[in-house]
């Protein structure tokens, strides 16, 4: 069965999981999520992406099924689906009590549910040629208002950002914080290379600690690379070698143009010579050296 999805400890088909109109999830976003994947049926840094949603679930005071359930009802539901590789997503909602905005509301019984589906990863000659990502006047949300780090079900900001990148014909949105400082794509994070250097924003500027990004820094440290986290803006970008874009589907994706909106026509900037570059290519390849030694995939 390809797509099967446990709700509540229960397996079901896809067009059986339904969820309450009550459910907090539904009405305010009231969540936190995770999406892992499988290499070689097992999924990958798992413990991270758990580690991840423990503080996600922390800052906005939700408490979370004990670690063994979670991780014994992915199992399950990956060993039910026998998918040969899956995308797995574990949402975790506050539940639902009486009507209202107050999280005390809540009657401390959260939801949990998990997706499994084949997993769908791009196309290879896209890792070739790369994405076209635009630089949206939708900015990051600052962490004092929704703290980007956190994983919760309220994606609007990334939504907005998204549908404007869609709108200009790119393929992904590039956000910047309120200084003009780039931050990190729509579900990635991102990195340049300039004369051999690779470069990536602080998290401090509110942004996902992405899990590829920090296997990704790890592998390039590894690599001999030198390796810095300072911020930038999309000018940075547009002058760089080579731009790569990181996350748990994507692993280690090119970026080969930047379009640039918000004057009166999308000014369309080329990177490198719009193909994969050395650095990126070999920063996949370590990342995937990484893989196979950790899951022998
Ligand atoms: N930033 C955002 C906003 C994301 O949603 C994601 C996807 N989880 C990432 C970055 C990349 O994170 P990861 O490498 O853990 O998939």
């Amino acid at each position: 069965m390809p797509v099967l999805v446990n709700v509540e400890g229960q397996l079901v088909p896809p067009e059986q999981a339904t969820v309450s109109v009550f459910d907090r999830g539904f009405l305010y976003g009231d969540s936190v999520y995770e999406v892992a994947r499988t290499y070689g049926g097992r999924p990958f840094e798992l413990g991270r992406h758990l580690d991840r949603m423990d503080r996600s679930a922390d800052r906005i005071g939700l408490t979370l099924p004990p670690r063994e359930r979670i991780e014994g009802e992915i199992q399950r539901t990956l060993d039910a689906a026998r998918n040969p590789e899956s995308y797995v997503r574990i949402v975790v909602t506050r539940g639902e009590g009486r009507f209202g905005l107050s999280p005390h509301l809540a009657q401390g019984m959260s939801r949990m549910f998990v997706i499994v589906r084949p997993l769908e990863p791009a196309p290879r000659e896209q890792y070739e040629k790369g994405l076209q990502v635009a630089v949206t006047l939708t900015r990051r949300n600052p962490t004092a208002c929704l703290d980007p780090s956190l994983k919760t079900g309220n994606y609007m900001n990334n939504i907005l950002a998204l549908r404007e990148a869609h709108a200009a014909g790119a393929d992904d949105a590039l956000l910047l914080d309120l200084r003009g400082q780039v931050t990190e794509a729509s579900t990635s994070n991102v990195f340049f290379v300039q004369k051999g250097i690779v470069v990536t924003p602080p998290l401090a500027l509110g942004m996902l600690q992405g899990v590829t990004r920090t296997v990704v820094l790890e592998v390039a440290r590894g690599e001999g690379l030198i390796v810095r986290e300072e911020p930038f803006g999309p000018e940075a970008l547009a002058a760089a070698d080579e731009v790569f874009v990181t996350s748990t589907i994507r692993e280690v994706m090119p970026v080969t143009s930047l379009v640039l909106l918000g004057g009166a026509a999308p000014d369309v900037r080329r990177i490198g010579d719009r193909k994969q570059g050395p650095v990126t290519r070999r920063l996949h390849e370590a990342f995937r050296k990484y893989v196979a030694r950790t899951h022998g995939a």
